[in-house]
């Protein structure tokens, strides 16, 4: 594993931001801002503009990410949403609701956004993306109820939001939950980026659909995320298949 100096673009996520958070999201952000980068969309990132730049994105369906709306407008910061579906069209069955949340083992506050509070996170000037409708792991269910949840997903987005939806986040982002038939289903189906979770990949060049976040932990100190950001994980990842970061 080797370091070297912070790369200069940065694909970073996250999940829910609890209450008890959101003064280490603000400050997290503003070292950043300190650093010189900007903060961009994951179709921007691609593109490796000259300069410092993070695609900042969060994926799931938390309420609570109405709370990052104040502190990202005071930074004027832009951020990406990946948004799984099925919890706000399941308004009503709280079973499927938290049989959701249990999917992805979340056991915080269990309130889905409404489609009201998406239109104002996009009028806001954050991009929406799609994760997916109901969160499966994509890999281990046939590939047409993959393609159904995936374009299911996409199709309810751009209805409510009136206009396409090109960015996709695969569900558990590990290499394992996808596939490259799926990746160019998503290409074929209109979709231009695609994203992972696969950590310790920053430094090597960017390939719009198969851009590598790193999670972000904001209940964790900031230099604590940035020695995550500082593992180079490319032999690592080449030789064991393995994500380099814990
Ligand atoms: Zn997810």
């Amino acid at each position: 594993m080797s370091h070297g100096p912070l790369p200069n673009h940065i694909g970073l996520y996250g999940h829910a931001v609890g209450e008890g958070s959101l003064g280490a999201f603000r400050d997290c952000l503003a070292r950043f801002k300190e650093m010189g980068y900007q903060f961009c969309t994951p179709g921007e990132l691609a593109n490796e503009p000259d300069g410092r730049w993070i695609s900042l994105s969060f994926d799931d369906n938390y309420r609570n990410w109405t709370d990052l709306m104040a502190p990202l407008g005071e930074l004027g910061v832009s951020a990406t949403f990946f948004v799984n579906t099925l919890p706000m069209v399941s308004a009503g069955n709280p079973g499927e609701i938290d049989a959701y949340y249990d999917r992805i083992e979340y056991f915080g506050e269990r309130l889905p956004l409404t489609w009201d509070d998406l239109l104002d996170i996009e009028a806001k000037g954050h991009l929406i993306g799609c994760h997916g409708h109901a969160h499966w792991p994509l890999s281990r269910v046939s590939f047409d109820a993959a393609a159904v949840d995936i374009l299911h997903s996409k199709s309810l987005l751009e209805a409510h939001l009136g206009h396409q939806v090109k960015d996709f986040s695969f569900p558990y982002g590990m290499r394992r939950f996808f596939s490259r038939r799926l990746r160019t289903f998503c290409h074929n189906h209109g979709f231009t980026t695609i994203v992972t979770g696969i950590p310790g990949l920053q430094y090597g060049r960017k390939d719009s659909l198969w851009l590598h976040r790193t999670p972000w932990d904001f209940d964790s100190p900031i230099d604590y995320n940035l020695e995550n950001l500082l593992v180079d994980g490319r032999i690592f990842h080449a030789v064991s298949g393995r994500s380099a970061v814990g």
